[in-house]
């Protein structure tokens, strides 16, 4: 069965019975539909945060299908409420660039599923598309401003970083020329679009801790400077008020179901490899305040999406993650240990052996941050058993917890045993958190150590374009931001060619971004893309709807 065929076999149960699961009063939600609804800020209740564990699953560096952390992180929620622990799933929301592109949705996957799939890929509540209007609605007030001579803050065009973002993949929107056709249609410039997951406005969302907040934010996102070089931030064109109503409701954070009728929370979707990769943090604080345990995802491997996840996120929010699963696959490891692509079916135990390594350095990683690791096996029907018992003696020897999750066909009775290392390791061992660095050090320090520790590199060097924008930094005064590195998610270094655990390799740092709304830096390693492109044939191809309203073909 597809997962769309698994998905409508289950009936969901009204989104009033989840909201009670999680002692809130339905009244109290906004429903959109009888199986979606948001949760209102005022729901978050800092005190019940403190007694709530958080787990985050991250997994092993990825083949380009992904692993299956949300899969995993579904299927854990499951089986953690199975053992009587109140368990809430909080995730991102899909961004239509990989639904109709090739990477897929977000929604899990077999038995591991959220419901309802369907509205959840395609548009959801609307999120993302109040987050493009407030985008957009800066980009039109900047061009305005430099049409207009009453007004104008005198800002150099071609100083303006800020984009236009649309949630397709779109290629043909990447670099563009705006304000064609004489003066009445404005000051002509080059700028472009990039995916509304990359958007600073998506980041900022899912940092800020209230309303309050994110207006904060949004008028400290940084634009460009003017002829005389004075720095201009969006609260100097007097919009982030204006930004932030169009939020009113794309702030709030979205309640469905598991396949199995347990609580999940959706909400924001920021990319990994250019931005913080994880869920709001209003997100969740709410699952934390409700529930005993919230399990959480952050994209791609520990290198992008955890390390983001402690040194953003957690420090930026005050949490403290109790442990961390680290997601792997055979065929992944297989992947990083040499064998093709086209070749990860076939069991090939020297193929594993060889990507060992790369567990090896996301284990290391995990444990430089305190938190203790668990590896969750994703177990795949092509899995041999000598396979699966190489990867457990090799745990054995790292004296690491390990569990074969078998949830893509058994649900949440396919965690139980990874359930319970969770437990164990949450009511007795103790991870002690602490960050990397500390976000008052040097740029260049930050950087370094996030490349030499996390990444196993052995130096950091910058372009002179780097450098000078470096330099900008100090000026503007935004050193003690944090630091969001956007590379490759193929490969712990930034060249997506170096599989498996690379060594003695240089980060080399070609742009430094600007995300002052956001809260944080963005160092530019490799060719990251911020608006992908469609394959040949994308995935738009094969999804219909029929008459009487059924979608088909999605996923
Ligand atoms: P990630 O969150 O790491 O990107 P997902 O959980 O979204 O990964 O899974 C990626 C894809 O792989 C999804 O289409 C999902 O249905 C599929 N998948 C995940 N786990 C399994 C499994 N054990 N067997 C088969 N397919 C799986
Ligand atoms: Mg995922």
């Amino acid at each position: 069965m597809t997962d769309l065929q698994i998905a409508k076999s289950v009936k969901p149960k009204p989104i009033s019975e989840i909201a009670n699961k999680l002692g809130i009063d339905p009244e109290q939600l906004e429903m959109y539909g009888k199986n979606k609804a948001k949760i209102p800020l005022s729901l978050i209740d800092r005190q019940k945060v403190k007694q709530s564990h958080l787990i985050l699953v991250s997994a092993t560096s990825p083949t380009p299908a992904g692993e299956g952390k949300t899969t995993i992180s579904i299927g854990l929620s499951e089986a953690l409420n199975k053992l009587n622990k109140k368990t809430t799933v909080v995730l991102r929301e899909p961004s239509l660039g990989p639904v109709f592109g090739i990477k897929g949705g977000a929604t899990g996957g077999g038995y591991a599923q959220v419901l309802p799939l369907e509205d959840i890929n395609l548009h959801f509540t609307g999120d993302f598309s109040a987050i493009e209007k407030a985008n957009n609605l800066l980009a039109a007030v900047i061009d305005n401003n430099i049409q207009n001579t009453t007004n104008s803050l005198g800002l150099d065009p071609r100083t303006i970083t800020w984009k236009r973002v649309f949630d397709v993949n779109d290629r043909a929107l990447r670099n563009i020329i705006i304000g064609l056709g004489g003066t009445a249609n404005g000051i002509p410039r080059e700028t472009g679009f990039d995916i509304t997951a990359a958007s600073e406005i998506m980041a900022i969302l899912c940092l800020s801790n209230d309303l309050k907040d994110l207006k904060k934010r949004l008028g400290q996102i940084f634009i460009g400077y003017t002829f005389s070089k004075k720095p201009i931030y969006a609260k100097d064109l007097k919009v982030s008020g204006a930004m932030a109503s169009l939020l009113q409701h794309a702030i709030k954070p979205n309640l469905v179901q598991t396949l199995e009728g347990n609580p999940a929370i959706i909400h924001g979707g920021p990319f990994a490899n250019i931005a913080q990769g994880t869920n709001s943090v209003i997100a969740t604080l709410m699952g934390m305040t409700h529930s005993e345990y919230t399990v959480t995802e952050a994209g791609f491997g520990c290198d992008l999406g955890a390390e983001k996840f402690f040194d953003i996120k957690c420090q930026s929010a005050n949490l403290a993650p109790k442990a961390v699963v680290l997601t792997t696959t055979i065929r992944a490891l297989k992947y990083h240990g040499g064998a093709s692509l086209k070749t990860l079916e076939i069991p090939d135990v020297h193929a594993l052996s060889q990507g060992l390594p790369n567990l090896e350095k996301h284990i290391e990683n995990i444990e430089a941050f305190g938190v203790i690791p668990i590896i969750a096996i994703n177990k795949f029907t092509s899995d041999s058993i000598e396979e699966i018992e190489i990867i457990k003696e090799f745990a054995k020897t790292k004296n690491v917890r390990i569990a074969v999750a078998d949830v893509w066909a058994k649900g949440g009775e396919g965690a139980i045993e990874l359930a319970k290392h969770v437990i164990d390791v949450t009511e007795s061992e103790k991870s002690d958190f602490k960050p990397l660095y500390n976000w008052d050090s040097l740029v260049e320090d930050k950087i370094k150590k996030i490349a030499q520790e996390i990444y196993g590199a052995s130096n950091v060097e910058y372009s002179s374009n780097a450098k000078r924008q470096l330099q900008r930094i100090k000026k503007l005064g935004l050193e003690n931001l944090a630091i969001c590195i956007a590379k490759t998610e193929k490969s712990l270094s930034d060249d997506p060619k170096l599989l498996g655990r690379p060594k003695d390799f240089t980060i080399t740092v070609r742009e430094i971004e600007i995300a002052s709304g956001a809260g944080f830096i963005i160092p530019i390693t490799g060719n990251i893309m911020r608006m992908p492109g469609l394959p040949a044939h994308p995935a738009s191809e094969g999804i219909d709807i029929s008459e009487d309203g059924e979608i088909f073909g999605l996923f």
